[in-house]
């Protein structure tokens, strides 16, 4: 698994890293602790990072991708990364791409923790009182004005991160503001949906293969129904034919009754011509004897 956590400071990347790398034995990589590390070593990074990072500033680009270039070079690195707090700016994640081209590692998903702004001042403050409980050193920056500087750079420089990895398809976004526990859930969740087989897709080949299956079974179904047919239409045509010389039958005798009709209808005329000439004659008579 290979994952970048994305999320302001205080929205719990690091608590959540650790909580993933225990989960998935994976290696947690977070450039502020790395910088950290250097600051305390008195390294040459170290000192040219250390009054940047007090004043909750960015350290420059190429320190970072320098570090996290050699970093993804050594074997732990196999198994998988959560990348927490790095990239912060387009172009560290611009360099980011190019380098997991050239070492031709995948990266898997990016996930954002949405929080509150204002529920992060108290966060950070739980954060150092709970450090100062266990006797751990306070980071210096880690004070409510020092917060404002690095929330105020989260969102010009860190924000745009969110739509660069939702173009590319990268982005899951996960509600911060809900229990620890429920956020180390919902991010298992969603990273065993990614990890799931998913349906292949649809290539012009695949569509024209499942498109012939398709119109195949409606075409053996009328076949099959036309057998049937054929096979119940054989009586029936055996009773239409009957049926028709029934009905062919009928018309004659119909025929024939027509043709008694006319016969009726020609006698009928005949006696009825007879009647009139007869009245013509009585007619003439008595002209005659007038
Ligand atoms: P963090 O522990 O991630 O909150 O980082 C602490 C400080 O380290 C930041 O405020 C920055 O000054 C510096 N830093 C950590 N990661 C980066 C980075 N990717 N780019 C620039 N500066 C960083």
């Amino acid at each position: 698994m290979r994952l970048i956590l994305l999320g302001p400071p205080g929205a719990g990347k690091g608590t959540q890293a650790q909580r993933l790398v225990n989960k998935h034995g994976i290696i947690q990589l977070s450039t502020g602790d790395m910088l950290r590390a250097a600051v305390a070593a008195q390294t040459p990074i170290g000192l040219q990072a250390k009054d940047i990072m007090a004043s909750g500033a960015l350290v420059p680009d190429e320190i970072v991708i320098g570090i996290i270039s050699d970093r993804l070079d050594q074997p732990d690195m196999k198994n998988g990364f959560i990348l927490d707090g790095f990239p912060r700016t387009v172009p560290q994640a611009a360099a980011l791409d190019e380098l997991l081209k050239k070492k031709h590692i995948k990266l898997d998903a990016v996930v954002e923790l949405r929080v509150n702004e204002s529920a992060l001042l108290s966060r950070v403050e739980t954060r150092v009182a709970e450090m100062r409980a266990r006797g751990q050193e306070v980071r210096i920056d880690d004070t409510p004005e020092v917060l404002s500087k690095r929330l105020a750079s989260y969102r010009t420089s860190t924000e745009p991160l969110i739509h660069y990895y939702s173009e590319r398809r990268k982005l899951l976004t996960v509600d911060g503001m809900m229990t620890i526990e429920e956020v180390t859930r919902e991010i298992t969740r969603i990273l065993a949906a990614l990890s799931a087989p998913k349906p292949k897709a649809a290539t012009p080949a695949r569509k024209a293969k499942a498109a012939a299956r398709k119109t195949a079974k409606p075409a053996a179904k009328k076949a099959a129904k036309s057998t049937k047919k054929a096979s119940k239409a054989a009586p029936k045509a055996g009773k239409a034919a009957s049926k028709k010389a029934k009905g062919r039958a009928g018309k004659a005798a119909a025929a024939g009754r027509g043709k008694t009709a006319g016969k009726v209808k020609k006698g009928a005329k005949k006696a009825a011509s007879k009647t009139v000439r007869k009245a013509a004659k009585k007619g003439t008579k008595k002209r005659a004897k007038r």
